[in-house]
């Protein structure tokens, strides 16, 4: 029998649209959507799983599923044994340590002696044992923003993303514990032909990464200025010059990093480009 790949994703939640996402974008296609526990994909050798997050890591540890797709925050907690192989993109926030708006606690060290809520009490703990602040732990399952107000807490431990939970409950974040993103995590002990398939799989992943991050830009450049312009646009290789039908222009393409994009179309119309379009790129390959 061929080999197949179980990956476990998030069944619903904040997960749930970034992995279907990044897929289908991989070329996986899942019909019938998330209703059922387990889908096959039509058109590659992988079936999908669909699981609560909390679950995802101890699955991947005991050979449920293969691989798996969730939060590093929930990896972390779960302290299993399994490895994280590639970052995904998606899911940002960050495990922060927040206290009330206008109350006396200001920084970690006057968490001394008081009670923190959290649902992450593994991260908590140790960050506090790390930093040497003698705090007692409240373990709470969810909601865990309300604890200050109905006298549970002092401070909370929670995941942050925009920061408006934490603004609506008179909160303020004072420090960060962890950044995390979505990642790719694997079982230990996968078969070599599972191996083959993860890495066809990575190869795919890391193609719709690097397009996401990078897009392709076209301009219009007086042929006078095009070596100031070229400087600017390192590209893959080297910018593709074509001339204008225009005597003395030239049409200068290339592709531009997502992270100094405006900076550098700044750039470029202060040395004299003209007519910058901008266009997505779909898969990357380098
Ligand atoms: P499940 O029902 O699967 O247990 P859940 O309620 O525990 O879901 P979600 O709220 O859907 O989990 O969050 C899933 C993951 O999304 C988190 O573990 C985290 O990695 C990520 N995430 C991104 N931004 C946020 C945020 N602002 N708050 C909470 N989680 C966030
Ligand atoms: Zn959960």
């Amino acid at each position: 029998m061929n080999e197949i790949l179980k990956i476990a994703v998030q069944k619903s939640g904040r997960l749930y649209d970034g992995s279907m996402k990044l897929l289908k974008e991989c070329g996986i296609e899942i019909s019938n959507g998330n209703n059922q526990l387990r889908v096959q994909a039509a058109d590659f050798p992988v079936e999908i799983f669909f699981l609560r997050d909390d679950d995802i890591p101890e699955y991947v540890q005991d050979a449920v599923a293969d691989i798996g797709f969730v939060g590093e925050n929930v990896v972390v907690e779960s302290d299993k044994e399994i490895d994280i192989t590639e970052k995904l993109g998606f899911g940002k926030c960050r495990l922060s340590l927040a206290v009330p708006k206008n109350g006396s606690l200001q920084q970690p060290a006057d968490l001394d002696g008081k009670r923190i809520a959290t649902s992450y009490p593994f991260i908590l703990q140790a960050y506090l044992i790390r930093n040497k602040i003698k705090a007692q732990v409240h373990q709470i399952s969810g909601s865990v923003e309300i604890a200050p107000k109905i006298g549970l807490a002092d401070a909370i431990c929670d995941l942050v993303s925009s920061g408006s939970t934490l603004f609506s409950n008179e909160l303020k974040e004072i420090e960060t514990i962890l950044f995390s993103e979505a990642v790719l995590i694997s079982n230990k002990q996968l078969s070599p032909a599972k191996k083959i398939i993860l890495e066809s799989l990575l190869f795919r992943i890391r193609a719709v990464k690097k397009a996401r991050n990078n897009k392709y830009v076209l301009l219009n450049a007086p042929n006078d200025k095009l070596e100031s312009i070229c400087r600017l646009l390192p590209g893959m290789k080297s910018p593709t010059i074509l001339p204008l039908a225009a005597s003395g222009w030239s049409s200068v393409h290339s592709v531009i990093n997502e992270s100094d994009f405006w900076n550098v179309i700044e750039q470029l119309k202060e040395a004299g480009a003209e007519g910058i379009l901008i266009i997505p790129i779909e898969k990357m390959i380098v």
